[in-house]
C-alpha cells in the first residue's frame, strides 16, 4: 500500500531524475551550442516542423518542414530554448504558461489561430532571429 509519504518520496525521485536530465540537456546546449534533437514525428503536430520541450528539440518528419532547412528550424528552436532558460527564474514551466496565456489572449484579439500564433511574443522573437540570420535581404517588421 502506498501512503502519502511514499508517494511524496517517489515524486521527489521523479523530480530529481527529470531535473538531472534537463540540467544535462542545458549543459550540452550551452557547451556545444546545439540542442539535443530527437526525431519524434509521432509527438509533433502535422505541418509543424519542430517543437521545443526545452532543452530538447522534437523534430517532425522532413515532409512537414515546408520551405525551411534544418539550420533554419534549429535557429528558431534555439531561441525558444534560451527563452525557456530566461523564464526558469520565474519557475519551471513558466515559459509554457506565458506562451499559452499569450496565445489565448491573442485568439481574443485576432480571432484567427495563425495570427494568434505568429503574434505570441516568443514566436515573434524566434522568427525575427531566424529571418535575420537566414534571410538578411528580406525586410522583417516585427
Ligand atoms: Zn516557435
Amino acid at each position: 500500500m502506498v501512503d502519502f509519504l511514499d508517494s511524496n518520496k517517489w515524486f521527489g525521485v521523479i523530480l530529481g531524475i527529470v531535473s538531472m536530465v534537463v540540467g544535462l540537456g542545458y549543459g550540452y546546449f550551452f557547451i556545444s551550442g546545439e540542442p539535443i534533437t530527437i526525431k519524434a514525428d509521432f509527438l509533433v503536430p502535422d505541418s509543424t516542423s519542430a517543437m521545443t520541450i526545452a532543452p530538447f528539440v522534437l523534430l517532425n518528419d522532413q515532409s512537414q518542414w515546408g520551405d525551411y532547412s534544418i539550420d533554419e528550424i534549429l535557429c528558431h528552436e534555439k531561441v525558444h530554448i534560451i527563452q525557456n532558460w530566461s523564464c526558469l527564474a520565474l519557475g519551471g514551466a513558466s515559459f509554457y504558461g506565458i506562451y499559452g496565456l499569450n496565445y489565448v489572449v491573442n485568439l481574443g484579439i485576432y480571432d484567427d489561430p495563425d495570427l494568434a500564433y505568429y503574434n505570441i511574443f516568443f514566436e515573434r522573437q524566434a522568427y525575427k532571429y531566424q529571418y535575420e540570420h537566414f534571410k538578411p535581404d528580406l525586410e522583417v517588421n516585427f
